[in-house]
């Protein structure tokens, strides 16, 4: 198996931004004020990272996150990647990466990367339809995203797609309609970030005088799982599902509202697995009331679920004397198979 990508986080809070859009706060996020970081900032942190590696990980990855990166200056853009391609000639990391808006994805700024060890980029589509992301103050349309994407392709560049369910104005149908259309774009990666209401954002307003609801966490979970379904048949990466638990962002009061949760990705790979036992039992010739799930040992937690809520659930749903998780390294990840206890 392929070792995910050791990424050196450069945060550059919301600069590079035309404006503020209105779920966001960078520096609520990622805890880093926002303002220009130096060459040196860059260095430090560079190497502050590097010396954490373990011989273990996947490939070194500098990424410029929290800002659109298109949109700085081109000078200082430039004075960024000069300082992480000095790493990539040194071989102590093997590329950089960064996220933008999908509006400031040009034909110029591409060239200009040429320089550079440039793996991936990012784009914040955000949503695919119009009348959300007009309502979310973005200020560009799907169409901006489907030409960056193009752009970045025709550059031979690997491309990402960060989308956030339940945006002012979303429904599951605009939801799952975002989801087809991006797995159409046929992105090599995507992150999906439901919406959550965070401190000092226009979203908080908002959702204090009644104008915005966010998704719940149980149907947030239920849409994250359509759409990573969506993208898996595909053969999409989902490389993040659910905002990290940064230690900003866990702080008392950052998060207002919506369906924040820690392990977010584990509950949605959880919801996965319930359903996958569920089809798995029902397929059942002669049903037993003591049963073993064998699964491989990597996902035993995704199908036990946080505090064995999958395993009560089964128990429950189908009256079980018994149900034994059996770990079973000969089976692949994502499988399940029933079988009878004596
Ligand atoms: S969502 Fe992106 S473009 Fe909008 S304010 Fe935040 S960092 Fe800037």
């Amino acid at each position: 198996m392929k070792s995910r990508p050791f990424i050196i986080p450069i945060f550059i809070p919301n600069m590079g931004c035309p404006h503020r859009c209105v779920f966001c706060n960078q520096t609520s996020i990622t805890g880093y004020r926002s303002g220009r970081i130096s060459s040196e900032q860059v260095r430090e942190r560079i190497s502050a990272f590097l010396n954490l590696k373990t011989k273990h990980r996947g490939a070194r990855e500098v990424a410029f996150y929290g800002g659109n990166f298109f949109g700085l200056p081109a000078s200082y853009r430039e004075s960024l990647l000069d300082e992480a391609q000095r790493f990539v000639k040194q071989g102590l990391v093997e590329g950089i990466r960064f996220s933008t808006r999908p509006d400031t994805v040009t034909h110029d700024a591409l060239e200009a990367l040429n320089a550079y060890t440039v793996c991936v980029v990012e784009v914040g589509a955000q949503s695919m339809n119009d009348t959300v992301l007009s309502l979310s103050r973005r200020d560009h349309t799907a169409e901006d995203t489907t030409r960056a994407i193009r752009l970045l392709k025709e550059h031979g560049l690997k491309t990402g797609i960060q989308i956030m369910p339940g945006l002012p104005g979303d429904t599951i149908e605009s939801i799952l309609e975002t989801g087809r259309t991006v797995a159409e774009l046929n992105p090599n990666l995507v992150r999906i970030y439901p919406t959550v209401v965070v401190k000092n954002t226009v979203l908080e307003d908002w959702y204090r005088s009644g104008r915005f609801r966010p998704l719940s966490l149980a149907d947030a979970v239920e849409m994250t799982k359509s759409l990573y379904h969506l993208f898996d048949a595909q053969a999409i990466s989902v490389i993040r599902m659910g905002l990290q638990a940064t230690a900003s962002l866990s702080e008392p009061g950052v998060v207002v509202a919506g369906p924040f949760h820690p392990a977010f990705g584990h509950l949605v790979h959880s919801a996965i697995f319930l359903d996958r036992a569920v089809r798995e039992l029902e397929m059942q010739d002669r049903p037993s009331k003591r049963v073993a799930l064998h699964v491989h040992p990597h996902d035993v937690p995704k199908l036990r679920g946080l505090r064995s809520n999958n395993i009560n659930k089964l128990i429950q749903r189908y009256h079980l004397e018994e149900l034994q998780v059996l770990p079973d390294p000969a089976l692949p990840e994502n499988a399940l198979r029933v079988t009878t206890l004596s």
